[in-house]
């Protein structure tokens, strides 16, 4: 049966996290949108470890905050440990990073969405996509039932032909206890769309009563922790919705009660169980085809390249408050059970662990995401987006990031305005978006605060003056959180530039804070949570919240640096102006070189910015197609509209 005679505007497939944020974001812009996933009960399912942010990805969830979404805020109310990392370093690189409880995770998103309006949700497996002329138009699913959209969002993760490794044990699922979704890579294999395989893993789970804790080192979270969302900016009903209009208090106070992890290491013996069993490892007999993430390696793979480390730091860490389950960081293997047992066993304080679930690897099918326009919509298929593991990223925070822009999209291209495209400048996510989608991925992507080129810009605390333009622009967050943030913005500037002109005896306030700075170990303004010293910023400043105090001094600290990665950006931004037309013919024009034509016509970059950053295209390349479309505007009727333009 057809289940809706009038489209939703947009149907999101799938309710990991990518899917949730695309059905939250496309809702919260008024849009009617479906959310179909395969099982209502795993929604926002942590399917390896119980934490959220680290390096790069504390920035991206707060970048999320910004952009209006759920994950930072839901984070903070689930939370049980939080830990800012780099502490000690500058705020350049300093990330939060928080342990959740799993379930209370996964049970608020649940009811986060049920509480939505324009959002309905529906329990049915997609089977395949509904074409008419190229474009999609709706989904079939197991149950005969049929959705119709305009726009369609896939963010089906590891579950596109998931195949499970355990030794020679082979199941298929998405992840252990979960379905595998076999006709919908299909219908998509019938759409012209290339798929291809990557593989991950995921450690074993132990009982915490089994386990020696006096044989492991305590780590605790922060005394005074460092939260995801922005709550300085958002009014209480927003930072508590579900809290205050739900059926249920849900969640408890951000920060509360926090538990602790342990840590423990392997040890010769272990990496001797893992040498003389390497054969039986899905990975290393040849069973999996799909390609690893290099920088979250299989513990036998540890073994292998790191051969004369004598012993691996692991982290035992608790998956909630409710639960006694463990998941030991670290320690990800597709060797055989029996094998996993002895390696277990081998670990101080683990010698008589009684596992709950086994280590196991994921092969699945990815989409290339080079496939993709900007926008996260499909370059094969109109009203198509794709978002999360699907793209080939890995990670909770990068699959939000996508979904969230992929449902702001999917509802711009039903109502024809221009998509939302964040900059490489402007914060992770934008970095994140253009490496897929112009350079691609051949192995599980992750960000890496060295993949992005300005990230000194990215400190933590700024996401919100860094994109706040993009949530007014698209009404991604409510009017009186849009004025706060605009607020803020302003007494920064202000601060920025009061503090190079008023003085503290022979220098100004600016040279001071800089000066303070250059001796971190001593100073004051580097602490990060308010409790400054006196004497370290005008105590006017003192009067501002926390968060002003921290992005003033952060800016005024690296005002030389900020200042040249801004004029580096203005020096590039114009290539980022200067669109090229979708139908241009690179093979067409004289004096490119024929591979870089050929690389170009493949990916049709957007922006002439673009062009530059695929792989094989050089800054030769580059200034040819500027004279081409200089000249080609030149020849433009006056008069005349051009998809593509160059500023003058
Ligand atoms: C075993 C394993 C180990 C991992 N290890 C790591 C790691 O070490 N580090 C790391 O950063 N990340 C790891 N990940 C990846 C991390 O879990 C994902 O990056 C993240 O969950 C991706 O989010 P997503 O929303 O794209 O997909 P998922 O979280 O996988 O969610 C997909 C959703 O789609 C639904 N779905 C699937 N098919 C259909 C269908 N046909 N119809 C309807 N609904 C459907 C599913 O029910 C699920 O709700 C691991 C994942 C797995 C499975």
């Amino acid at each position: 049966m057809i289940y809706n005679k009038i489209p939703f505007d947009v149907i999101v497939c799938g309710a990991g996290h990518a899917g949730v944020e695309a059905a939250l974001a496309a809702s919260r812009m008024g849009a009617p949108t479906l959310l179909l996933t395969g099982n209502i009960d795993t929604i926002a399912q942590m399917s390896c470890n119980p934490a959220i942010g680290g390096q790069a990805k504390g920035q991206i969830v707060r970048e999320i905050d910004a952009l209006g979404g759920e994950m930072a805020i839901n984070t903070d109310v689930t939370g049980i440990q939080f830990r800012l990392l780099n502490e000690s370093k500058g705020p350049a690189v300093q990330s939060p990073r928080a342990q959740c409880d799993k379930k209370a995770y996964q049970f608020r998103l649940k009811h986060t969405l049920e509480l939505q309006p324009n959002l309905q949700i529906f329990q049915a497996t997609v089977t395949g996509l509904i074409f008419q002329n190229g474009t999609v138009i709706g989904c079939r699913t197991n149950l005969d039932i049929e959705f119709l959209g305009q726009t369609v969002v896939v963010t089906t993760g590891t579950f596109l032909r998931g195949l499970m490794h355990i030794g020679q044990n082979k199941n298929e699922g998405g992840r252990l206890g979960d379905f595998t979704s076999k006709t919908l890579s299909d219908s998509f294999l019938q759409a012209g769309i290339e798929l291809r395989r990557l593989k991950t893993g995921t450690p074993p789970r132990l009982l915490g009563r089994s386990l020696d804790f006096t044989k492991m080192q305590e780590q605790k979270g922060d005394d005074h922790p460092t939260l995801f969302a922005y709550h300085d900016t958002r009014d209480s009903a927003g930072l508590f919705h579900v809290e205050q209009t739900g059926e249920q208090r849900l969640g408890w106070t951000p920060g509360t009660n926090a538990v602790s992890c342990w840590m423990t290491h392997t040890t010769s013996e272990t990496a001797e169980v893992v040498r003389a069993n390497l054969h039986k490892s899905a990975m290393y007999s040849g069973q999996i085809e799909g390609i690893g993430p290099r920088y979250c390696p299989s513990f036998e793979d540890k073994i292998v390249r790191f051969a004369d480390k004598p012993r691996h730091l692991l982290f035992l860490e608790p998956e909630g408050r409710t639960t006694n389950e463990y998941y030991v960081n670290g320690l990800s293997t597709s060797l055989p059970f029996e094998v996993q047992l002895d390696l277990v066993h081998s670990i101080p304080g683990l010698e008589s662990a009684q596992l709950l679930r086994p280590a196991y690897a994921v092969e699945y099918d990815f989409a290339p995401p080079t496939q993709l326009w900007p926008s996260l919509e499909s370059r094969k298929v109109e009203n198509l987006f794709f978002a999360g593991q699907i793209n080939g990223t890995s990670g909770y925070e990068e699959a939000a990031s996508q979904g969230l822009v992929a449902g702001v999209n999917a509802v711009n291209k039903v109502r024809g305005v221009a998509p939302l495209i964040i900059q490489r400048h402007e914060g992770y996510i934008g970095v994140l978006i253009d490496d897929l989608v112009t350079k691609g991925t051949n192995e599980p992507y992750r960000m890496f605060t060295s993949r992005a080129e300005h990230r000194l810009l990215f400190n933590h605390g700024s996401a919100e003056l860094r994109l706040c333009h993009h949530a007014r622009h698209y009404g991604l967050v409510p009017a009186s959180r849009l004025s706060r943030m605009e607020e803020k913005r302003k007494r920064v500037a202000h601060w920025v530039a009061h503090l190079e002109k008023i003085r503290m005896g022979s220098m100004t306030w600016g040279e001071h804070i800089r000066r303070l700075a250059a001796a971190p170990k001593q100073n004051s303004a580097q602490i990060p949570k308010g409790g400054r010293g006196e004497g370290s910023i005008p105590i006017e400043l003192m009067q501002e919240s926390v968060q002003v105090q921290d992005e003033v001094i952060y800016q005024v600290s690296y005002a030389g640096y900020l200042g040249r990665e801004q004029r580096q950006i203005k020096k590039f931004s114009d290539l980022e102006k200067i669109n090229l037309p979708e139908n241009l013919n690179f093979m067409d024009i004289r004096g490119l070189r024929r591979e870089s034509a050929l690389k170009l016509a493949e990916f049709k970059p957007a922006t002439l910015g673009q062009a530059g950053r695929i792989s094989g295209v050089n800054p030769s390349d580059i200034s040819v197609l500027m004279i081409y479309m200089r000249a080609a505007k030149a020849e433009a009727k006056p008069g005349e509209s051009r998809e593509g333009s160059v500023p003058s």
